[in-house]
Protein backbone atom coordinates (compact mmCIF):
# COMPACT_ATOMS: atom_id res chain seq x y z
CA UNK A 1 0.00 0.00 0.00
CA UNK A 2 1.27 3.75 -0.78
CA UNK A 3 0.70 7.65 -0.59
CA UNK A 4 0.63 9.12 -3.61
CA UNK A 5 0.79 12.74 -5.18
CA UNK A 6 -0.22 13.78 -8.49
CA UNK A 7 0.26 17.01 -9.76
CA UNK A 8 -2.08 18.47 -12.33
CA UNK A 9 -5.46 18.14 -12.93
CA UNK A 10 -6.28 18.88 -16.23
CA UNK A 11 -7.53 16.55 -18.98
CA UNK A 12 -4.87 13.77 -18.59
CA UNK A 13 -4.70 14.05 -14.33
CA UNK A 14 -8.41 13.50 -14.94
CA UNK A 15 -7.72 9.75 -16.15
CA UNK A 16 -4.80 9.06 -13.74
CA UNK A 17 -7.60 9.80 -10.95
CA UNK A 18 -9.75 7.51 -12.07
CA UNK A 19 -7.37 4.96 -13.02
CA UNK A 20 -5.86 5.15 -9.56
CA UNK A 21 -9.40 4.87 -8.49
CA UNK A 22 -10.44 2.01 -10.34
CA UNK A 23 -7.20 0.00 -8.80
CA UNK A 24 -7.76 1.66 -5.39
CA UNK A 25 -6.02 -1.92 -3.50
CA UNK A 26 -2.49 -0.30 -4.81
CA UNK A 27 -2.94 2.71 -2.33
CA UNK A 28 -4.07 3.87 0.82
CA UNK A 29 -3.39 7.58 0.64
CA UNK A 30 -4.09 9.81 -2.64
CA UNK A 31 -3.89 13.75 -2.83
CA UNK A 32 -4.36 15.38 -5.96
CA UNK A 33 -2.68 19.09 -6.13
CA UNK A 34 -2.93 21.70 -8.85
CA UNK A 35 -3.03 25.55 -8.88
CA UNK A 36 -7.04 25.91 -9.52
CA UNK A 37 -8.27 24.10 -6.23
CA UNK A 38 -11.67 23.84 -7.93
CA UNK A 39 -10.66 21.04 -10.56
CA UNK A 40 -9.36 19.37 -7.86
CA UNK A 41 -12.77 19.29 -6.03
CA UNK A 42 -14.47 18.37 -9.00
CA UNK A 43 -12.57 15.26 -9.70
CA UNK A 44 -12.33 14.57 -5.88
CA UNK A 45 -16.32 14.59 -6.03
CA UNK A 46 -16.37 12.59 -9.42
CA UNK A 47 -14.24 9.18 -7.64
CA UNK A 48 -16.51 9.19 -4.73
CA UNK A 49 -19.29 8.99 -6.94
CA UNK A 50 -18.12 6.75 -9.21
CA UNK A 51 -16.10 4.25 -7.23
CA UNK A 52 -16.54 5.72 -3.81
CA UNK A 53 -12.86 6.34 -3.64
CA UNK A 54 -11.93 9.14 -0.99
CA UNK A 55 -8.36 11.39 -2.24
CA UNK A 56 -7.21 14.59 -0.70
CA UNK A 57 -6.79 17.75 -2.71
CA UNK A 58 -4.67 20.76 -2.23
CA UNK A 59 -3.85 23.89 -4.16
CA UNK A 60 0.26 24.50 -5.39
CA UNK A 61 1.82 26.55 -7.84
CA UNK A 62 4.41 24.01 -9.40
CA UNK A 63 6.59 26.77 -10.75
CA UNK A 64 7.57 27.28 -6.88
CA UNK A 65 10.12 24.79 -5.62
CA UNK A 66 10.04 25.57 -2.01
CA UNK A 67 5.78 25.39 -1.77
CA UNK A 68 6.38 21.83 -3.32
CA UNK A 69 9.18 21.51 -0.85
CA UNK A 70 6.50 22.18 1.58
CA UNK A 71 3.60 20.12 0.14
CA UNK A 72 5.98 16.60 -0.35
CA UNK A 73 7.16 17.42 3.34
CA UNK A 74 3.75 17.52 4.52
CA UNK A 75 2.39 14.55 2.65
CA UNK A 76 5.45 12.37 2.64
CA UNK A 77 4.50 10.19 -0.68
CA UNK A 78 6.29 7.44 -2.12
CA UNK A 79 5.62 9.00 -5.37
CA UNK A 80 5.37 11.81 -7.36
CA UNK A 81 3.13 12.26 -10.88
CA UNK A 82 4.00 15.27 -12.32
CA UNK A 83 1.00 15.21 -14.97
CA UNK A 84 0.86 19.42 -15.01
CA UNK A 85 2.86 20.95 -17.92
CA UNK A 86 6.41 20.47 -18.91
CA UNK A 87 7.21 23.72 -18.21
CA UNK A 88 6.90 22.05 -14.40
CA UNK A 89 9.70 19.54 -14.86
CA UNK A 90 12.41 20.94 -13.89
CA UNK A 91 11.01 22.79 -10.44
CA UNK A 92 9.05 19.39 -9.29
CA UNK A 93 11.96 16.98 -9.93
CA UNK A 94 14.13 19.25 -7.79
CA UNK A 95 11.57 19.52 -5.27
CA UNK A 96 11.65 15.39 -5.42
CA UNK A 97 14.72 15.70 -5.05
CA UNK A 98 14.96 17.75 -2.11
CA UNK A 99 12.91 15.73 -0.53
CA UNK A 100 14.17 12.05 -1.67
CA UNK A 101 10.85 11.39 -3.54
CA UNK A 102 10.26 9.13 -6.25
CA UNK A 103 9.34 11.16 -9.89
CA UNK A 104 7.25 10.51 -12.84
CA UNK A 105 6.36 12.25 -15.76
CA UNK A 106 4.59 12.31 -19.65
CA UNK A 107 6.78 15.11 -21.64
CA UNK A 108 9.89 16.50 -21.48
CA UNK A 109 11.13 20.02 -19.74
CA UNK A 110 10.02 22.97 -22.42
CA UNK A 111 11.30 26.39 -21.37
CA UNK A 112 8.37 28.83 -21.56
CA UNK A 113 10.51 31.07 -23.94
CA UNK A 114 11.99 28.48 -27.08
CA UNK A 115 9.73 26.22 -27.87
CA UNK A 116 12.39 23.32 -27.95
CA UNK A 117 12.28 20.77 -25.76
CA UNK A 118 15.35 18.21 -25.16
CA UNK A 119 16.33 16.19 -22.55
CA UNK A 120 19.45 17.44 -21.05
CA UNK A 121 18.47 19.35 -18.40
CA UNK A 122 16.46 16.44 -16.92
CA UNK A 123 18.89 14.04 -17.59
CA UNK A 124 21.31 16.34 -15.31
CA UNK A 125 19.46 15.10 -12.30
CA UNK A 126 20.34 11.24 -12.92
CA UNK A 127 23.94 11.46 -10.65
CA UNK A 128 21.86 13.27 -7.73
CA UNK A 129 18.93 11.25 -8.18
CA UNK A 130 21.11 7.86 -7.93
CA UNK A 131 22.97 9.08 -4.94
CA UNK A 132 19.88 9.91 -3.10
CA UNK A 133 17.98 6.13 -3.97
CA UNK A 134 15.42 7.55 -6.10
CA UNK A 135 14.48 7.33 -9.46
CA UNK A 136 12.61 9.31 -12.01
CA UNK A 137 10.44 7.49 -15.18
CA UNK A 138 10.36 10.46 -17.73
CA UNK A 139 7.86 10.14 -20.51
CA UNK A 140 5.19 7.69 -19.13
CA UNK A 141 2.50 8.41 -21.83
CA UNK A 142 2.03 6.97 -25.11
CA UNK A 143 4.48 9.03 -27.17
CA UNK A 144 6.59 9.29 -25.29
CA UNK A 145 5.68 6.30 -23.23
CA UNK A 146 3.95 3.53 -24.92
CA UNK A 147 5.71 3.86 -28.22
CA UNK A 148 9.65 3.97 -26.07
CA UNK A 149 8.00 -0.10 -24.59
CA UNK A 150 6.45 -0.85 -27.96
CA UNK A 151 10.58 -0.66 -29.43
CA UNK A 152 11.56 -2.33 -26.26
CA UNK A 153 9.39 -5.02 -26.41
CA UNK A 154 10.20 -5.56 -30.48
CA UNK A 155 14.36 -5.16 -29.58
CA UNK A 156 13.46 -8.18 -26.82
CA UNK A 157 11.30 -10.63 -29.04
CA UNK A 158 11.30 -10.05 -32.59
CA UNK A 159 14.61 -8.22 -33.38
CA UNK A 160 18.50 -8.63 -33.15
CA UNK A 161 19.01 -5.66 -34.37
CA UNK A 162 16.41 -2.72 -35.42
CA UNK A 163 17.77 -0.80 -38.44
CA UNK A 164 14.55 2.00 -38.41
CA UNK A 165 11.25 3.22 -36.81
CA UNK A 166 8.40 4.89 -37.81
CA UNK A 167 5.83 5.91 -34.87
CA UNK A 168 2.64 6.43 -36.26
CA UNK A 169 0.48 8.48 -34.39
CA UNK A 170 -3.32 8.93 -35.94
CA UNK A 171 -6.31 10.40 -34.23
CA UNK A 172 -9.10 10.04 -36.23
CA UNK A 173 -11.61 11.27 -33.53
CA UNK A 174 -14.18 14.03 -34.53
CA UNK A 175 -15.38 16.59 -32.05
CA UNK A 176 -17.30 19.00 -33.73
CA UNK A 177 -15.53 21.98 -33.66
CA UNK A 178 -14.14 23.71 -36.51
CA UNK A 179 -10.54 23.82 -34.42
CA UNK A 180 -9.58 22.13 -30.95
CA UNK A 181 -6.66 20.63 -29.67
CA UNK A 182 -7.00 17.19 -28.00
CA UNK A 183 -4.38 18.31 -25.40
CA UNK A 184 -3.25 21.62 -23.93
CA UNK A 185 -3.56 23.84 -26.95
CA UNK A 186 -0.39 25.58 -25.95
CA UNK A 187 1.86 22.71 -26.00
CA UNK A 188 0.42 21.46 -28.83
CA UNK A 189 0.48 24.08 -30.93
CA UNK A 190 3.87 24.93 -30.27
CA UNK A 191 5.07 21.36 -30.86
CA UNK A 192 3.32 20.89 -34.43
CA UNK A 193 4.36 24.48 -35.83
CA UNK A 194 8.11 23.62 -34.89
CA UNK A 195 10.79 22.85 -37.65
CA UNK A 196 10.39 18.74 -38.24
CA UNK A 197 13.32 16.68 -37.02
CA UNK A 198 14.15 13.09 -37.93
CA UNK A 199 17.60 11.01 -37.51
CA UNK A 200 19.44 9.15 -39.73
CA UNK A 201 22.82 7.54 -39.50
CA UNK A 202 24.02 9.49 -36.81
CA UNK A 203 22.24 12.56 -37.65
CA UNK A 204 19.94 14.82 -37.06
CA UNK A 205 17.98 16.08 -40.20
CA UNK A 206 15.75 19.23 -40.32
CA UNK A 207 12.35 19.82 -42.35
CA UNK A 208 10.45 22.39 -42.57
CA UNK A 209 7.15 22.08 -40.62
CA UNK A 210 4.80 19.74 -42.43
CA UNK A 211 7.41 19.46 -45.04
CA UNK A 212 6.97 15.52 -45.46
CA UNK A 213 4.07 13.61 -45.75
CA UNK A 214 2.96 10.43 -46.53
CA UNK A 215 -0.07 8.31 -46.62
CA UNK A 216 -0.84 5.62 -43.88
CA UNK A 217 -3.63 3.42 -43.44
CA UNK A 218 -4.67 2.97 -39.78
CA UNK A 219 -6.08 -0.29 -39.00
CA UNK A 220 -9.77 0.23 -37.70
CA UNK A 221 -9.28 3.86 -38.84
CA UNK A 222 -8.35 4.03 -42.72
CA UNK A 223 -5.52 5.75 -45.20
CA UNK A 224 -4.88 9.56 -43.29
CA UNK A 225 -2.41 12.54 -44.46
CA UNK A 226 0.73 11.63 -41.88
CA UNK A 227 3.18 14.43 -41.16
CA UNK A 228 7.08 14.06 -40.12
CA UNK A 229 7.29 16.25 -36.91
CA UNK A 230 10.05 16.21 -34.61
CA UNK A 231 9.24 14.33 -31.11
CA UNK A 232 10.70 13.69 -27.96
CA UNK A 233 11.24 9.71 -27.65
CA UNK A 234 13.18 9.53 -30.48
CA UNK A 235 15.83 11.36 -28.49
CA UNK A 236 16.18 8.50 -25.89
CA UNK A 237 15.43 5.57 -28.30
CA UNK A 238 18.50 6.43 -30.50
CA UNK A 239 20.57 5.83 -27.79
CA UNK A 240 19.09 2.84 -26.51
CA UNK A 241 17.73 0.47 -29.61
CA UNK A 242 20.63 -1.43 -31.17
CA UNK A 243 21.76 -1.09 -34.91
CA UNK A 244 19.27 1.53 -34.96
CA UNK A 245 19.85 3.71 -38.85
CA UNK A 246 16.36 5.61 -39.00
CA UNK A 247 13.71 6.98 -36.54
CA UNK A 248 10.95 9.27 -37.50
CA UNK A 249 8.04 10.07 -36.29
CA UNK A 250 4.55 11.04 -38.04
CA UNK A 251 1.08 12.55 -37.02
CA UNK A 252 -2.14 12.89 -38.83
CA UNK A 253 -3.70 16.15 -39.04
CA UNK A 254 -6.71 16.97 -41.24
CA UNK A 255 -7.17 19.87 -43.77
CA UNK A 256 -9.40 21.78 -41.45
CA UNK A 257 -6.06 21.71 -38.68
CA UNK A 258 -3.84 22.39 -41.14
CA UNK A 259 -5.36 25.98 -42.56
CA UNK A 260 -6.51 26.65 -39.14
CA UNK A 261 -3.11 26.77 -37.72
CA UNK A 262 -1.35 27.96 -40.68
CA UNK A 263 -3.85 31.38 -40.58
CA UNK A 264 -3.18 31.68 -36.78
CA UNK A 265 0.52 31.28 -37.16
CA UNK A 266 0.50 33.86 -40.11
CA UNK A 267 -1.60 36.53 -38.26
CA UNK A 268 1.15 36.02 -35.33
CA UNK A 269 -1.38 34.24 -32.68
CA UNK A 270 1.11 31.39 -32.11
CA UNK A 271 3.77 33.98 -30.97
CA UNK A 272 5.66 32.83 -27.71
CA UNK A 273 6.78 35.96 -26.94
CA UNK A 274 4.77 38.57 -24.63
CA UNK A 275 3.12 41.73 -26.60
CA UNK A 276 2.05 45.01 -25.25
CA UNK A 277 -2.04 44.79 -25.52
CA UNK A 278 -4.10 47.83 -24.40
CA UNK A 279 -1.09 48.68 -22.07
CA UNK A 280 -1.31 44.87 -20.59
CA UNK A 281 1.83 42.23 -21.74
CA UNK A 282 -0.50 39.49 -23.30
CA UNK A 283 1.37 35.92 -25.28
CA UNK A 284 -0.59 35.35 -28.25
CA UNK A 285 -0.69 31.80 -27.91
CA UNK A 286 -1.68 31.81 -24.06
CA UNK A 287 -4.87 34.46 -24.98
CA UNK A 288 -5.43 31.74 -27.95
CA UNK A 289 -5.71 28.47 -25.26
CA UNK A 290 -8.23 30.87 -23.37
CA UNK A 291 -10.36 31.11 -26.60
CA UNK A 292 -10.14 27.52 -27.55
CA UNK A 293 -12.13 24.71 -26.32
CA UNK A 294 -10.57 23.16 -22.88
CA UNK A 295 -9.66 19.60 -23.72
CA UNK A 296 -11.05 18.21 -20.84
CA UNK A 297 -14.39 18.75 -22.07
CA UNK A 298 -14.09 17.59 -25.92
CA UNK A 299 -15.02 13.95 -24.23
CA UNK A 300 -18.91 14.12 -24.36
CA UNK A 301 -18.67 15.19 -28.20
CA UNK A 302 -15.76 13.40 -29.63
CA UNK A 303 -16.49 10.30 -31.92
CA UNK A 304 -14.03 7.74 -33.50
CA UNK A 305 -10.41 6.50 -32.40
CA UNK A 306 -6.96 6.83 -31.99
CA UNK A 307 -4.47 4.34 -33.54
CA UNK A 308 -0.86 5.37 -32.10
CA UNK A 309 2.01 2.40 -33.17
CA UNK A 310 5.53 1.48 -34.59
CA UNK A 311 6.67 0.16 -37.31
CA UNK A 312 10.20 -1.60 -36.79
CA UNK A 313 12.58 -3.11 -39.79
CA UNK A 314 15.36 -4.76 -39.52
CA UNK A 315 16.93 -8.34 -38.47
CA UNK A 316 16.12 -11.65 -36.91
CA UNK A 317 18.33 -14.33 -37.28
CA UNK A 318 19.84 -13.15 -40.60
CA UNK A 319 17.06 -12.51 -42.52
CA UNK A 320 14.89 -9.38 -42.86
CA UNK A 321 11.47 -8.85 -40.70
CA UNK A 322 9.16 -5.89 -40.51
CA UNK A 323 6.64 -5.62 -37.93
CA UNK A 324 3.98 -3.02 -36.84
CA UNK A 325 2.42 -2.77 -33.20
CA UNK A 326 -0.02 -0.23 -32.27
CA UNK A 327 -3.04 0.13 -29.87
CA UNK A 328 -6.66 1.30 -31.10
CA UNK A 329 -8.46 3.32 -28.49
CA UNK A 330 -12.13 4.44 -28.92
CA UNK A 331 -12.85 7.89 -27.74
CA UNK A 332 -16.34 7.00 -26.97
CA UNK A 333 -15.68 4.48 -24.62
CA UNK A 334 -12.81 6.66 -22.92
CA UNK A 335 -15.55 8.92 -22.42
CA UNK A 336 -17.92 6.39 -20.95
CA UNK A 337 -15.12 4.66 -18.97
CA UNK A 338 -13.18 8.03 -17.50
CA UNK A 339 -15.49 11.03 -18.78
CA UNK A 340 -12.26 11.68 -20.75
CA UNK A 341 -11.34 11.68 -24.84
CA UNK A 342 -9.09 9.07 -26.09
CA UNK A 343 -6.33 11.47 -26.10
CA UNK A 344 -6.26 11.66 -22.51
CA UNK A 345 -7.18 8.60 -21.74
CA UNK A 346 -3.88 7.78 -23.96
CA UNK A 347 -1.69 9.15 -21.87
CA UNK A 348 -3.29 8.96 -18.36
CA UNK A 349 -3.45 4.96 -18.41
CA UNK A 350 0.67 4.85 -18.91
CA UNK A 351 1.36 7.00 -16.45
CA UNK A 352 -1.21 4.94 -13.66
CA UNK A 353 0.71 2.20 -15.17
CA UNK A 354 3.97 3.49 -14.91
CA UNK A 355 3.58 4.85 -11.35
CA UNK A 356 2.34 0.83 -10.51
CA UNK A 357 4.95 -0.83 -11.54
CA UNK A 358 7.52 1.76 -9.34
CA UNK A 359 5.07 1.51 -6.79
CA UNK A 360 5.52 -1.98 -6.98
CA UNK A 361 9.00 -1.93 -7.31
CA UNK A 362 8.62 -4.17 -10.46
CA UNK A 363 10.10 -0.89 -12.76
CA UNK A 364 13.04 0.39 -10.36
CA UNK A 365 16.45 1.94 -10.46
CA UNK A 366 17.85 4.78 -9.19
CA UNK A 367 18.52 7.56 -11.25
CA UNK A 368 16.59 9.45 -14.37
CA UNK A 369 15.33 6.51 -16.62
CA UNK A 370 13.07 6.33 -19.81
CA UNK A 371 10.86 4.01 -20.72
CA UNK A 372 12.72 1.55 -22.94
CA UNK A 373 15.51 1.23 -20.39
CA UNK A 374 13.30 -1.12 -18.49
CA UNK A 375 11.86 -4.67 -19.18
CA UNK A 376 8.58 -4.22 -21.47
CA UNK A 377 6.99 -7.19 -20.42
CA UNK A 378 5.12 -6.30 -17.09
CA UNK A 379 4.50 -3.17 -18.67
CA UNK A 380 2.72 -4.80 -22.16
CA UNK A 381 0.85 -6.77 -19.69
CA UNK A 382 -0.50 -4.07 -17.81
CA UNK A 383 -1.68 -2.20 -21.28
CA UNK A 384 -3.96 -5.35 -22.15
CA UNK A 385 -5.37 -5.08 -18.35
CA UNK A 386 -5.61 -1.45 -17.98
CA UNK A 387 -7.47 -1.06 -21.01
CA UNK A 388 -5.08 0.03 -24.20
CA UNK A 389 -4.76 -3.83 -25.61
CA UNK A 390 -2.57 -3.91 -28.88
CA UNK A 391 -1.89 -5.69 -31.46
CA UNK A 392 1.10 -7.15 -33.37
CA UNK A 393 1.37 -7.79 -37.04
CA UNK A 394 3.87 -8.96 -39.19
CA UNK A 395 4.34 -7.02 -42.19
P1 LIG B 1 -4.09 20.51 -19.22
O1 LIG B 1 -3.74 21.91 -19.61
O2 LIG B 1 -5.48 20.00 -19.44
O3 LIG B 1 -3.76 20.28 -17.66
C1 LIG B 1 -2.61 20.75 -17.05
C2 LIG B 1 -2.92 20.91 -15.57
O4 LIG B 1 -1.73 21.34 -14.92
C3 LIG B 1 -4.00 21.97 -15.30
O5 LIG B 1 -4.88 21.50 -14.33
C4 LIG B 1 -3.19 23.14 -14.79
O6 LIG B 1 -3.83 23.95 -13.86
C5 LIG B 1 -2.06 22.44 -14.09
N1 LIG B 1 -0.94 23.36 -13.97
C6 LIG B 1 -0.39 24.12 -14.93
N2 LIG B 1 0.57 24.90 -14.42
C7 LIG B 1 0.61 24.61 -13.09
C8 LIG B 1 1.38 25.11 -12.02
N3 LIG B 1 2.32 26.05 -12.20
N4 LIG B 1 1.15 24.61 -10.79
C9 LIG B 1 0.19 23.65 -10.58
N5 LIG B 1 -0.56 23.16 -11.56
C10 LIG B 1 -0.36 23.64 -12.81
O7 LIG B 1 -3.01 19.56 -19.94
P2 LIG B 1 -3.20 18.01 -20.28
O8 LIG B 1 -3.83 17.34 -19.13
O9 LIG B 1 -3.76 17.92 -21.63
O10 LIG B 1 -1.66 17.56 -20.36
C11 LIG B 1 -0.95 17.21 -19.17
C12 LIG B 1 0.46 16.77 -19.55
O11 LIG B 1 0.40 15.62 -20.39
C13 LIG B 1 1.25 17.83 -20.34
O12 LIG B 1 2.57 17.84 -19.85
C14 LIG B 1 1.24 17.29 -21.75
O13 LIG B 1 2.35 17.72 -22.49
C15 LIG B 1 1.30 15.80 -21.47
N6 LIG B 1 0.87 14.96 -22.59
C16 LIG B 1 1.64 13.86 -22.89
C17 LIG B 1 1.27 13.03 -23.91
C18 LIG B 1 2.03 11.77 -24.16
O14 LIG B 1 1.55 10.90 -24.90
N7 LIG B 1 3.20 11.56 -23.57
C19 LIG B 1 0.09 13.30 -24.76
C20 LIG B 1 -0.71 14.41 -24.29
C21 LIG B 1 -0.30 15.23 -23.25
P3 LIG B 1 -4.98 25.01 -14.25
O15 LIG B 1 -6.25 24.18 -14.19
O16 LIG B 1 -4.88 26.07 -13.20
O17 LIG B 1 -4.65 25.52 -15.64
Amino acid sequence: MSNILIIGAGGVGRVVIHKFAQNKEIFDTLTLASRTLSRCELYQKEVKDRYDVDINIAQVDADNVSELVALIGEIEPDIVLNIALPYQDLTIMEACLQTKTNYLDTANYEHPDSAKFEYKEQWAFDDRYKSSSIMALLGSGFDPGVTNVFCAYLQKHYFDEIHTIDILDCNGGDHGYPFATNFNPEINLREVSSKGRYWEEGKWIETEPMEIKMVWDYPQIGKKDSYLLYHEEMESLVKHIKGLKRIRFFMTFGESYLTHMKCLENVGMLGIKEVEHNGQKIVPIQFLKTLLPDPSTLGCRTKGKTNIGVVAKGLKDGKEVSYYLYNVCDHEETFKETLSQAVSYTTGVPAFIGAKLMLENIWKEGGVRNMEQFNPDPFMNELNIQGLPWELKKL
